[in-house]
C-alpha cells in the first residue's frame, strides 16, 4: 500500500472534464456513461480510428461550415483539407473503403461531447 499518490486534483473525463472518482474510470480516464456513448459512437470504427478522430476534434481539425439539415465540415487532414459531413467525406478513406475516422469525428462534434475550448483550458 503507498500512499504517496493522494491526488489533490482527481484525474477528470476525457469527454466531459467531470473529475473521476472511480479508480477503475480514472485508469481509464473516462467515466462509464461518456464510455458508453464513445463505444455506441465508435461502433464500426477500430480504436486507432476512434482515438484519431478525438484528437481531430480536441485539437480543433474540424469546424462547422454549414449548419442544417446537409450540415457541412471542414476537416483538417494530415496533408489535405477534406469537407465531411455526418455521413460522408472527400478523402480517399470514404472513397475507397467507406469509413474514414473524419466523418466519427464530425458526428463527435456534432453530439457536443467533445468540447475543443474545454480542453484548451485544461492544457
Ligand atoms: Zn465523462
Ligand atoms: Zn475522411
Amino acid at each position: 500500500m503507498t500512499a504517496s499518490t493522494q491526488t489533490a486534483a482527481p484525474t477528470r473525463c476525457r469527454r466531459c472534464r467531470r473529475p473521476l472518482r472511480n479508480t477503475k474510470s480514472a485508469a481509464a480516464g473516462i467515466g462509464p456513461g461518456c464510455l458508453r456513448l464513445e463505444r455506441t459512437e465508435t461502433a464500426g470504427y477500430t480504436p486507432e480510428q476512434a482515438a484519431k478522430a478525438v484528437t481531430l476534434v480536441r485539437d480543433g481539425g474540424i469546424t462547422l461550415i454549414r449548419g442544417g439539415l446537409d450540415a457541412l465540415y471542414r476537416v483538417e487532414g494530415a496533408h489535405c483539407v477534406y469537407w465531411a459531413s455526418q455521413v460522408d467525406c472527400t478523402c480517399r478513406g470514404a472513397a475507397e473503403c467507406g469509413s474514414c475516422y473524419h466523418v466519427l469525428g464530425v458526428r463527435i462534434l456534432a453530439a457536443g461531447r467533445v468540447r475543443p475550448s474545454l480542453y484548451a483550458l485544461a492544457a
